[in-house]
């Protein structure tokens, strides 16, 4: 009996740190939508792709892009369809070129333009990523938050969807008929490749599960195949959590990077470091030219019966 308990155990316990368990976050709302699909179909195709796998995901919100009754009322729809809402700074300012003053000045606006909304939580992201390239920028900022009562509303996957999503808009341009299949194809590959990169660092540099945070963009290659995109995450095993889920009762929302980052990588690659990795940081598809091979080879190869 005793034997068996311990099997018990063991089991439960391996399962759990084997566990692969995400949520589902998009930057950068409401971003301009004036290429392939309107504002109303990408909303439409990102929340009908959620609604499908009972996934509830954070939109942060760059409350000086809601300067038009179209962006406006698709964030309320956000917020309407159970998804939170929480701040992006108003103007989307690169902190490395913006002083402490400004950078304050800008995400309490966004604080006052939203604040009031249904689903809004009281969560940072900062705008690439960057926390500040100096110390006080760094200090100064994490104090500021803390003194409104925000979180760091942090990822742990890092990649360039905002990137493909300009190729493809840039294709699209210049193209008839954009192969969706391919394109599909291109998107998932990619975005998959970095989340099972970034499960495996997490393994390494840690025994405890991960909750992963997956870092997207409001965007069209969302709205088309964010539905693929959570199959495919389905299908290997993961299971869709909250974002109040991914920072709850987590180790990694209590770990603070002492490094001073010109460029944040995410904070499980921030955490990695103390584990002693060094390389590696990004996934390979953080990368503006491996991507455009990428979409390349994807797109526009000539089929070989032109050759
Ligand atoms: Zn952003």
């Amino acid at each position: 009996m005793k034997l068996f308990m311990t099997f018990i155990f063991f089991m439960a316990f391996s399962n759990n740190s084997l566990a692969k368990q995400i949520s589902i976050s998009f930057d950068d709302a409401p971003r301009v939508a004036d290429g392939h699909l309107t504002g109303e179909q990408r909303m439409r195709g990102i929340t009908q792709a959620l609604y499908k796998h009972g996934v509830k995901a954070a939109f942060y919100v760059n409350s000086a892009k809601m300067d038009n009754d179209e962006a406006l009322s698709r964030v309320v729809f956000y917020a309407r369809s159970g998804h939170i809402l929480a701040n992006h700074t108003h103007s989307h300012f690169n902190f490395n070129n913006t002083d402490l003053k400004t950078y304050k000045d800008d995400f309490r606006e966004a604080h006052n333009r939203l604040h009031r909304f249904i689903n809004y939580k009281k969560w940072f992201r900062f705008p690439y990523l960057r926390e500040g390239n100096t110390q006080e920028k760094v200090n100064g900022f994490r104090q500021y938050l803390g003194s409104y009562g925000y979180k760091n509303a942090y990822i742990t996957i890092n990649n360039y969807d905002w990137y493909m999503e300009t190729l493809f808009q840039n294709y699209a341009k210049t193209t008839s008929q954009v192969d969706l299949n391919k394109l599909r194809n291109f998107y998932v590959e990619e975005l998959y490749g970095a989340i099972e990169y970034y499960y495996q660092m997490g393994k390494e540099v840690s025994k405890r599960p991960i909750k992963h945070v997956l870092l997207l963009h409001e965007n069209d290659l969302a709205a088309l195949f964010l539905d693929d995109l959570l199959q495919k995450l389905k299908k290997n095993n993961w299971r869709f959590i909250t974002p109040e889920q991914a920072y709850d009762n987590n180790f990694l929302a209590n770990y603070k990077t002492k490094k001073i980052w010109p460029n944040n990588p995410g904070r499980l690659a921030e955490y990695a470091v103390t584990k002693g990795m060094t390389t590696g940081l990004w996934h390979k598809s953080c990368s503006e030219p491996y991507l455009e091979k990428q979409f390349q080879k994807a797109l526009t190869k000539v089929p070989e019966s032109q050759w």
